[in-house]
């Protein structure tokens, strides 16, 4: 057994205003880390007081044969100022289909009402038929794409909520998952709300409905004080749409302008898609207002953080043509493959992704390696989710339908497979041994993120802690387990340098980390309270 490097094994085989509320119980537990920007104190009396400014398909993932992988949860997608905004919403939505394909909603208003479809599938499936002018009319739009989330995918699940309240009609659209929302959801059932969903998103509808503050704005920055976690929320009221970030700006969330129109989405792929131009990321903690208009207002009602955005955006979740908080995701990903390169070398004829996402850390692992790159597994496009699928004896069968090593490129060849991440396992396995049968001399896996230990619990679908393999294995049980030649991960090091970062800071890290490091950057309230789905007992599956 030769130890190369820290994460490298080889194996043998194989009230007085919201102002008033600024300091909450919000803060997150990241002792280590001052919050160098402090929000200054100071009499407010609304959000508006608080450094107020104004200023004018990825398809289902191909090897998830036994949900081994990890999901992006949500994308979010808004649209004010366009006539016939729902189609530029619903070609925004297929844009970002990459991060939730299991139901797909859309609301637009038209200056007097509002109107809803919602749909379980893809973006074509929901709306492909759909006289969208028609259905859905309107100036503005705001639409999600979803992955099921906290409460399943029921169709009432199905973003974005809606609801009547005091002030009107308020929708909201969520990419994240807040971490108190069981908590705060049992407090409201007590005090005589009634939930339409399981949706940890509700609750924040709840919140805004039983503020005491008389503007929906206040309100609204009211409730997201009393949230902890991950959210990039799109919202729209009678008077426009509401676009804003956590904090900690976990989840990504960017503004565009195409003619007089703003848009918001999750990624800038969707702007390129419907042809807008890139204004800037939306901050952490920011709240941006437009109104029908176009007036544009930025608050910034929250304590100042350092940001923890999510770092797997970079590594996985999000298209690689997209630009994330200035960086480029394919870029990035290249980088990580030189890191990968330098930090875990390998003996080898042929540097092989694993289709689509290990394309690009593979392209610069060849690259800083200065071996061959060659697409040693062909990826089917025309498996869809639909496909019948094959007893359980032949079941393996089914890894080949979506991907079949491309045996000319790798018989007696020394392969280095390069992969974005490893979850479970059994997919690795799989490949593993894909590579082998189809006369592979040698298999050395190299993955472009350290291992994954630890859940996450701020949007994306994670298997629970036990069922992860980094959680169990060392490297080296890994790679017997694999049944790899050899195993490495990037470090974290590397990956943040591929982030253009000089490294990670373990005082006051730059990204969330959580699921290789375990550090969550916010209380995990409800890790705590399992009995969410107690308070509501009819289950999602049975609600059409
Ligand atoms: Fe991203 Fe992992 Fe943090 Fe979740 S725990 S937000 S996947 S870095």
């Amino acid at each position: 057994m030769k130890v190369l490097g820290a994460n490298v094994f080889l194996a043998t085989q194989g009230k007085s205003g919201v102002g008033a509320v600024q300091e909450s119980s919000t803060a997150p537990c990241i002792s280590n880390c001052p919050d160098a920007k402090a929000a200054p104190s100071g009499k407010t009396t609304g959000p508006g007081d608080l450094n107020d400014q104004n200023d004018s398909s990825r398809d289902c993932t191909p090897w998830d044969t036994d949900g081994d992988t990890l999901h992006e949860e949500c994308g979010v997608f808004g649209v004010i100022g366009a006539k016939g905004a729902v189609n530029i919403a619903a070609l925004g939505l297929h844009a970002l289909q990459h991060r939730g394909q299991e139901a797909v909603g859309i609301t637009t208003y038209d200056g007097e009402e509002f109107y809803s479809q919602k749909g379980l599938g893809h973006v074509t499936h929901v709306f492909g038929e759909m006289d969208l002018d028609e259905v859905l009319p309107g100036q503005m739009a705001s639409g999600h794409v979803r992955y099921s989330t906290t409460g399943g995918s029921g169709l009432r699940n199905v973003q974005p909520l809606f609801a009547d309240l005091e002030t009107g009609g308020f929708s909201i659209a969520h990419n994240g998952n807040l971490t108190n929302a069981t908590k705060l959801r049992r407090e409201l059932v007590r005090d005589g709300a009634i939930f339409q969903s399981t949706s940890d998103t509700e609750v924040i509808i709840h919140l805004v409905a039983t503020s005491r503050y008389p503007t929906l704005l206040d309100r609204f920055v009211d409730a997201l004080r009393m949230v902890d976690g991950a959210y990039s929320l799109i919202c729209m009221t009678k008077e426009g749409m509401i676009a804003c970030r956590d904090p900690l700006g976990v989840r990504p969330l960017v503004m565009g302008r195409i003619g007089d129109a703003t848009v918001f989405a999750s990624e800038t792929v969707a702007l390129d898609v419907i042809g807008a131009e890139f204004i800037r990321s939306i901050e952490p903690g920011e709240l941006v207002e437009v109104g029908h208009d176009g007036t544009v207002s930025r608050h910034r009602p929250f304590t100042r953080m350092s940001p923890r955005p999510c770092i797997f955006e970079h590594v996985y979740f999000s298209r690689p043509d997209s630009v994330m908080d200035g960086r480029s995701v394919y870029a990035v990903r290249k980088e990580i493959g030189v890191e990968l390169a330098k930090e875990a070398p390998a003996e080898a004829d042929l540097v092989v992704p694993v289709p689509d996402s290990g394309v690009p850390a593979a392209i610069g692992y060849a690259q800083q390696s200065g071996l061959p790159f060659e697409l040693g597994i062909i990826r089917s496009h025309y498996v869809g989710r639909t496909f019948i699928q094959p007893s359980d004896g032949a079941r393996h069968s089914g890894v080949k339908r979506k991907h079949n090593a491309n045996r000319a490129i790798v018989k007696g060849k020394r392969i280095i497979l390069i992969d974005d991440s490893i979850v479970r396992g059994t997919t690795s396995l799989k490949i593993v041994e894909m590579m082998r049968d189809a006369g592979a001399a040698e298999v050395h896996m190299r993955i472009a993120s350290p291992p994954t230990g630890h859940s996450c619990f701020y949007g994306v679908d994670t298997p629970e802690r036990s069922k992860l393999l980094a959680a169990k294995m060392d490297v080296e049980e890994m790679a017997r387990f694999i049944k790899a030649d050899s195993l490495a991960f990037v470090s974290i090091d590397g990956l943040y340098r591929a982030v253009g970062e000089s490294g990670r800071d373990s005082n006051c890290p730059q990204f969330c980390d959580a699921c290789f490091s375990g550090e969550y950057p916010t209380e995990l309230t409800d890790l705590n309270e399992r009995e969410a789905h107690d308070l509501l007992t009819l289950p999602v599956n049975r609600v059409a």
